[in-house]
């Protein structure tokens, strides 16, 4: 047996503490178990972390592959990225825009900031965008609204002090098993409570104390709703809003009148009087991807931090928390220059670009002067012809985005580089295949949900065929401009030296967190400084507080509800919403047996008995204005009426999901979408994907 190593799971952002041991004889993790030094999390590890890094049933890619004519045919090393380089070098010789690359929150941080590296310094490309964006970027616009900082101002530590835990928008008993464990036992306790809202009865719906059941895609206006019944009952924290806040009149002008806002939101009066009474005690109030992806996620999760200023929900055991998804999505953000340079440092400022510049030592004019169109905004671009090469890292765009046949059809249309550990969607578009080491094969570092950062560490070699993250960007890099990088392989601790030296002095200072301090302590929170000291409640010291904006105060945010951007209607009678199935990871490469089966499609008994005449053995279509799926039907009463649930990670859902975008974050509006049903003898046979009928459907 090899030895155990300690390492970080990398299947959710909870960035549990972990063992691994390798195989004896060839590759692979044999084993996985909780660590029990690792800080925060103690020992503690659920299933998904466990089961799926054992055995994996994804088809691993094992060495280079080139597109001769329609087959993916073997390459050396060199030809594969030879050829990239050659592609990319043609694609921005008139325009840097023309090359797009999309990152990944499964990466390290020291293969995101490799990427951003050369693709902001070394190709200065603006349309670079990671999958981050498909699932936080509403939440992080909201927390720089608020804070002038993306940093959530909770840890883990303030789980067991709160009174009330409202989880809004998430599941966490699914999705976070681990820190539901945590929001469980504190609201066990006596005086304590769980407060879910969430249009679907989730399973942490239904273990909770109160589940408010509202209308899908109107948690902007129930947050409104709540804050005016707080306004006109009096029970506003005045003292906190008046010392430390700013927008608190122009907040209140524009909320809506309770009862109207509650009609809309699909709840009664009394419910929004039970929502507002729960900020009376210490509230923690977390949020998932329920509220962020949506046109409206920025102004919903900024209404949600609102309610915390409001009611002086701020400070140890209080707040608002964002659950995020992906493992090192906090790192994406930190570190990998997608929406601000390293550090958070604003993207927009000149002194920060100067600082960058010098870093990477490249021109600062070559540095691009906007953060990009997010990811849906680059398959517009490819569509428009003004996009001609495409390069995807550990991320899967061709299952995993909104309205996915479309961005199939865009993938062909531009020189594709997938870099990947896995055959995924994607890779049956692409022009070359770079096959990169995945978890138990990489030395690096992720960042948690709370700030932590933590190592992931090698317990097994890779194949010849495969190479780490970090050495095939380098070499990309290294042939098409001579000074970005050292020569491959490279040091990952050398990368992380750079990282953490550039953001030094900024909100996010990760400068006194090393690999050797990580070894010794497992896992440390940011902002650190210095060696010794580690971050832990953000904007709060010594009974003060302090918010890096203009003013130095916390800023309220307004916004109004517009309606779903695609409302059923006599022809599209049914809303699609999507949500996460308990052991599954996003679009499912590692664990490929349960994505291939036809997806089930869950919905209200009542709903399912008007529409029987279109089962065939319990399958049927679900189409929208942009596919058509077959699926099996499960009828299901925690599922609201005239709605469908669909898993998220399943490559076949997203040929039906909408790419409406948040115009502020990016982020598109998975939740809801309009469908019908349709017989299924009017269609072809299911695919492995369980695609149909791709493209258009037609007009109406
Ligand atoms: S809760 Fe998340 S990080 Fe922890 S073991 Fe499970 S999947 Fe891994």
């Amino acid at each position: 047996m090899t030895q155990w190593k300690p390492t970080v799971c990398m299947r959710c952002a909870v960035g549990c503490g972990q063992l691994q041991r390798g195989v004896d004889e060839g590759f692979g993790v044999d084993e996985v178990q909780g660590n029990h030094q690792h800080p925060g999390t103690n020992g503690l590890a659920c299933k998904r972390g466990i089961r799926e890094t054992k055995s994996p049933d994804g088809e691993w890619l094992t060495e280079p592959l080139i597109r001769r004519g329609d087959t993916l045919r073997p390459a050396t090393w060199d030809t594969a990225l030879g050829t990239v380089a050659a592609e990319f070098l043609k694609a921005t010789a008139e325009d840097p825009d023309n090359l797009a690359i999309l990152g990944s929150g499964q990466q390290t941080n020291e293969a995101g900031y490799t990427l951003g590296k050369l693709a902001r310094g070394g190709f200065g490309t603006r349309n670079y965008d990671a999958n981050t964006t498909l699932c936080m970027a509403s939440a992080v616009t909201a927390y720089y609204r608020a804070f002038g900082s993306d940093a959530p101002p909770c840890t883990y530590d303030d789980i067991p002090d709160a009174e009330t835990h409202i989880v809004w928008g998430a599941n966490p008993d699914a999705a976070h098993p681990v820190l539901y464990r945590w929001i469980r036992n504190s609201a066990d306790q006596d005086g304590c409570r769980l407060v879910v809202v969430d249009p679907v009865e989730s399973e942490t719906a239904a273990d909770a104390d109160q589940h408010v059941a509202i209308e899908p895609g109107t948690d902007l206006v129930l947050a409104q709703a709540v804050l005016a019944r707080l306004v006109e009952t009096d029970r506003v924290d005045r003292e906190f809003v008046d010392s430390y806040t700013d927008g608190f009149e122009a907040l209140t002008a524009s909320l809506p009148d309770v009862a109207t806002a509650a009609a809309t939101a699909g709840v009664t009066v009394e419910t929004v009087e039970a929502l507002a009474a729960a900020f009376d005690d210490r509230t923690l109030l977390y949020w998932g991807m329920g509220v962020n992806q949506s046109t409206h996620g920025t102004g919903a999760a900024g209404m949600l931090i609102n309610l915390c200023l409001a009611t002086g929900n701020m400070g140890p055991g209080s707040g608002p928390f964002s659950l995020t998804g992906q493992a090192n999505s906090m790192g994406t953000r930190v570190c990998s220059s997608k929406g601000t340079w390293p550090g958070h440092r604003d993207f927009g400022d000149p002194a920060n670009r100067e600082r960058v510049a010098e870093a990477w030592d490249v021109p600062v004019d070559r540095l691009p002067d906007d953060t990009g169109p997010g990811p849906v905004g680059i398959v517009d671009e490819i569509n428009r012809g003004h996009i001609d090469a495409c390069w995807t890292v550990a991320t899967n765009p061709a299952a995993g985005m909104p309205n996915a046949t479309n961005v199939e059809r865009a993938l062909d249309d531009v020189f594709l580089v997938v870099q990947d550990a896995f055959r995924s969607e994607t890779v049956e578009h692409a022009d070359v295949v770079l096959p990169a080491a995945t978890w138990g094969e990489t030395e690096g570092t992720v960042m948690n949900m709370e700030r932590r950062v933590a190592r992931v560490t090698s317990v097994s070699d890779v194949p010849d065929g495969v190479r780490q993250d970090i050495d095939i960007i380098a070499n990309i890099g290294n042939r098409v401009t001579s000074t970005l990088f050292e020569e491959p392989r490279l040091d990952p601790e050398t990368v992380f030296d750079e990282l953490r030296a550039l953001t030094a002095g900024t909100p996010a200072d990760c400068s006194g967190i090393s690999y050797d301090r990580l070894a010794a302590e497992r896992a440390v929170r940011w902002p650190a400084p210095d060696a010794e000291s580690e971050g832990g409640y953000r904007y709060h010291d010594d009974g003060s507080w302090s918010f890096p904006t203009a003013t130095g105060s916390a800023q309220f945010s307004t916004a109004s509800y517009e309606g779903l951007p695609e409302p059923t209607d006599s022809t599209y009678p049914l809303l699609l919403t999507t949500g996460r199935r308990p052991g599954a990871y996003n679009t499912g490469v590692r664990n490929r047996n349960e994505t291939a089966e036809t997806p089930r499609a869950r919905i209200h008994p009542e709903t399912a008995g008007r529409y029987v005449e279109l089962l065939d053995r319990g399958r049927t279509v679900v189409a929208s204005r942009r596919s058509r799926i077959t699926v099996d039907l499960v009828p299901d009463d925690s599922i609201p009426p005239d709605a469908i649930w669909m898993d998220v990670h399943h490559p076949a859902v997203n040929a039906l999901t909408l790419p409406a975008i948040d115009p502020e974050s990016n982020e598109p509006n998975y939740k809801q979408c309009a469908v019908r049903l349709e017989s299924p003898e009017t269609s072809s046979p299911v695919t492995r994907s369980g695609v149909v009928t791709p493209g258009p459907v037609g007009n109406d």
